[in-house]
Parts: C-alpha cells; structure tokens; sequence
C-alpha cells in the first residue's frame, strides 16, 4: 500500500464536491473502474452516470478506481478513491471501458492486483468482472476472456435487473450465479456461449435517468464545465462511425429536464458543456440555448454538424464564451465524403467557417481522417486546399480565430457499414501525415495526429477475435514496443485483423453481438459507398 497513493486519493476527494462516502457495513463494495487516469476519467459522463447509478441502490457501495501513469511505471496495483482499499477487497470490479486501446490497462490492472486475468481461473474467492461501454459493446471479444460478464449496451436498463440477481448470489456458487446472470437480457457471459445473439440493450426514456456531472472537480480535462448529456444516438449514419450500432436510435432529453440539470449544475459552474452525439440535431436546441444564457450560463459543445449549422446556436454559444468551435469534415475532397455519407458540400464548410469568423470565438478545430478506403495523395492536396481556404476566410474576416487540425487515421469498426474495409498501410499513413504537416504548419495552421502505429493496435481491437487477448496477456510493458513483442510471442494475425479487406460473407468475430442494426442494411451501405 503506498502512502503516497492513499495521501493523493484524500487530497483528491477534498477538492471533489459529490463523492458518495459509504460504511461498508452490510453493503455489496463494487469498484467503478476507469481503465485510465483521473484527470481524463472525470470528464467521462458515463462513469459520473454509472457512479450515480450505482450509489442509488442503498445495499450498494460503489468507489473509482482510476489507472495512473505511476502505476504503470511501478506496475502497482491501484486503490478504490474513496477509501483507497485494494480491488481484492471489492466483491466486483465494474469497468467503464470507452477506448479499445485502454484494454492494454484493464490487462495490467487485473495483473498488478494480484486477481487472476482470465475469467476460467477465477472462482467464488474473487470478485466478479465486469465491462460494458461503447467498444465493448461492438465488439468484447478481444477482452472476453478476461470477463465474467459482458453489458452489451447501455447501463440503465442492464444495471436494475442484473445487480439484485448479482447482490443476493454473490457469496454462493459462482458458477451458477453466471448461468443465471447470462439469461438476462445484454448480458454476455463468455463462459456460457449464449444459444442466439446478445441484444444490445437501450433505455426508452432517458428523462428518467438525468445524466449529468455527478463529482464536480478542477482537477479534469473538463473542469471548467458542468456537463449535461442532451441526448443519444444520430440519425446521420456516416459510415465509418459505431455510433448507431451502440446508441441508436436517436433519443433527446426534454426541455424541461436540461434546464433542470442546467439549475442544478449552475450552482457549481458558470459553464454548462452540452454532450451528445449531435447536440445541434435536438429539436429545441435553439430554445435551449437561449433560455441556458438567461440563466447566465456559459455554454460549450464537443462539435457541431456543419450542415445544417444554426445561426442562434452559434451565436449562444460565442455570447457564452465558447473558446473553440469543432466542425469534422473528415475527408477534403468531395469524392472521399460522398463515399462516407458526411453529405457536405465544399461550399457548405467554407459556408460554416465564414459564420464562425463572424461569431469572434478565437479557436477552430476541424476533424478530418486520413487513409479512408481508396484515398490517394490527391485526397490530401484537397484537405490541405480546404483548410487553407478555411483560414484564409477567417483571416479577412480579422477573426483573429486559430486554426488546429486533428487528423486521425481511419480505423475500421465493428458494426459499421465499413467494418469490412482494411486500414491503410502505416508506411501510407506516415507519408500522407507528414504531406499534411509540412504544407499547413508553416502557416500557422496547427496539427495534431494520432499515431499511425496506435491506430494500428486499435484496429487489431476493434476487429479482433478472442485470440487478441493472449496478447494482452503476454504484454509486459504498455508501450508500443511492448505490444510488438507481445505479438511476435503469440502470433496473432495482425495483418488481417488491421489491413486485409474481409469478404461480406465471412462470420464476424462479433456475430455474438445483435446490435440492432441488420447486416444486410450494412451490406447495403457498404455497396453504395464504393460504388459511389
Ligand atoms: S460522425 Fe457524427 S454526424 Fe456522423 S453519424 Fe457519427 S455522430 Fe452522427
């Protein structure tokens, strides 16, 4: 036990309004873990919504545990933030997993705390494992074997069927307690191959279940802000993005319930951060805005639609100290756009820039992807075309505004139209990045990539079978080097999971996943995007 870990965790909880502090008395202890570091675990609103779940229930108490860096450096096993216990003290241990690279963490923190990694090794002495988010919920099975159990889905209408089940068969049989647990609907125990598909699950009414910033601290990516989720899901249907096959269908929060989270969280923060996959789409969102700036509220969303883009919500959002404006054109040329369905024309972005150059906010970041399926260096001469027209607009306008360019290799996804589609070649993506940087830098126009070789590794999860977790196994250093030695030990076929095109007919690593979304429908938009 490190007595500097236990100090941190206290300091920590001082400057935090809204932990639940708990007896343990009679109560079943599950850990909430985010498999990486607070400062970017608490702008997550999944954990907060989670966390407020989870406490609701009286027989419960529920305590984070985050994955520092120091814990890696020290291949140290991390303490639950509220009473900085160990996690074998737990009797459950809930991850919260939103990016596939973090598997490399859950890996390393059932490593370090002395719990056995695979689910087969364990029994009634352990806690029980548990994962559910986004990645997982496309595809778990790169981290199947690790899991007792699996939420395919969202946690709201999992957690009240699953957790009485969980809190009255926890101390007897652990392996009719799973049998039991993995006939209940989006719950997937890898040990007990279901007979059909797992559904994934989805709440009918999200009024009923406000998700807001639960823990309200400085010390996060997002402090600044009290984080109020609008609504879930898009209609849009670009092809290259999980978010209808894990959030759909599209659903929106009342009017009445955000300005109700929005008083409460105007208590704490002058600023209210507005999340959701398309924010802009809610029916009200105009109302919303200017009924929020009333109030007082500074406002702040993750990224706007760029069609259609409203004037009102764009000039709330600049009257309430938005610092940046996010637009994701993710292709430059016409052509690539088409092919992912982003329905925007050239016009329709240099349209969007000169509305933002009007607005006086100082800061525009644009999306864009490189290496989407049959981009050529022509592609990326017309990112580079675009942006600087961009800039150009907002120069004339003396806007004053910056430009920053994320550019992220595409990476094909489980239960997208483009799931079937290869990586490209990381020697191409190097090239087209480089290109990218040399001719926007020198003019002012930042721009800041993913790493083509974590991309890699990301992709190998995001289209792995459960051969990949023997990797995360074998892992023992989270470094790229690490992985790549990991891999040269147990050989899985990186190759194909990361560049090889897959045949429509082959089975899916995930076919064990019923996402709702019907793979002829896929199919289909997949036929539409390369025929263009
Ligand atoms: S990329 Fe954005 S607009 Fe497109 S489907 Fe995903 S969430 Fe919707």
């Amino acid at each position: 036990m490190s007595w500097d870990e236990i100090k941190k965790a206290r300091s920590r909880l001082s400057r935090e309004e809204g932990a639940v502090i708990r007896d343990w008395g009679g109560r079943v202890p599950i850990a909430l873990i985010y498999p990486n570091s607070y400062y970017i675990a608490m702008s997550c609103l999944g954990l907060h919504a989670l966390y407020r779940l989870l406490n609701s229930y009286s027989g419960v108490v529920c305590e984070r545990v985050f994955w520092e860096r120091e814990h890696q450096a020290r291949r140290s096993s991390p303490l639950s933030l509220e009473s900085q216990r160990p996690l074998t003290d737990f009797a459950v241990l809930a991850f919260s997993i939103s990016y596939e690279v973090d598997y490399i963490n859950v890996a390393e923190i059932l490593k370090t705390s002395g719990i056995p990694l695979y689910a087969g090794d364990r029994d009634g002495r352990h806690p029980l494992v548990i994962a559910g988010g986004p990645c997982v919920t496309a595809n778990p099975l790169p981290v199947s074997p690790f899991f007792d159990l699996l939420c395919i889905g969202e946690g709201e209408p999992i957690v009240p069927t699953l957790l009485p089940i969980l809190a009255d068969g926890i101390g007897g049989e652990r392996g009719e307690l799973l049998r039991t647990l993995s006939s209940l609907p989006g719950v997937y125990a890898p040990q007990y191959q279901p007979a059909t598909p797992v559904v994934r699950q989805w709440s009918n009414d999200l009024d009923n279940f406000p998700v807001a910033s639960t823990i309200v601290t400085g010390d996060t990516e997002l402090g600044d802000l009290y984080l109020i989720e609008v609504g879930r899901g898009c209609n849009w249907g670009c092809r290259f993005c999980m978010v209808s096959s894990t959030f759909s269908p599209v659903r929106f929060r009342s009017t009445d319930s955000l300005i109700a989270q929005a008083e409460e969280g105007l208590k704490y923060r002058r600023r209210l951060g507005l999340v959701g996959p398309a924010v802009a789409d809610h029916p009200q969102i105009e109302e919303i805005a200017v009924r929020l700036r009333q109030m007082g509220a500074g406002l702040s969303v993750s990224s706007l639609r760029i069609k259609p883009l409203s004037r009102i919500l764009l000039r709330e959002l600049a009257g309430g100290e938005a610092q940046t404006i996010a637009f994701a054109p993710e292709a430059g040329s016409m052509r690539l756009r088409r092919l992912i369905k982003k329905g925007i024309s050239e016009d329709d972005i240099l349209e969007a820039i000169d509305m933002v150059a009007e607005t006086g906010v100082k800061q525009l970041k644009l999306y864009f992807m490189i290496g989407l399926p049959s981009e050529t260096d022509d592609d990326i001469e017309e990112i580079i075309r675009l942006v600087i027209s961009g800039k150009s607009i907002l120069d004339r306008k003396q806007s004053g505004a910056r430009v920053i360019i994320k550019a992220a290799p595409f990476v094909p996804k489980a239960g997208t139209p483009l799931q079937w589609l290869p990586m490209a070649p990381l020697a191409v993506l190097n090239h087209r990045l480089s290109r990218l940087k040399n001719s926007l830098q020198p003019r002012g126009i930042k721009v800041n990539s993913e790493s083509p070789a974590w991309s890699e590794v990301q992709a190998v999860f995001a289209r792995g079978g459960a051969d990949v977790a023997g990797v995360l196994a074998a892992l023992e250093e989270a470094s790229l080097s690490g992985w790549r030695r990991a891999v040269a030990r147990c050989q899985p076929d990186v190759d194909f999971y990361a560049h090889q095109r897959w045949h429509a007919g082959q089975r899916l690593p995930w076919a064990i996943i019923d996402s709702g979304i019907a793979k002829g429908r896929l199919e289909l938009e997949l036929n539409r995007a390369l025929s263009g």
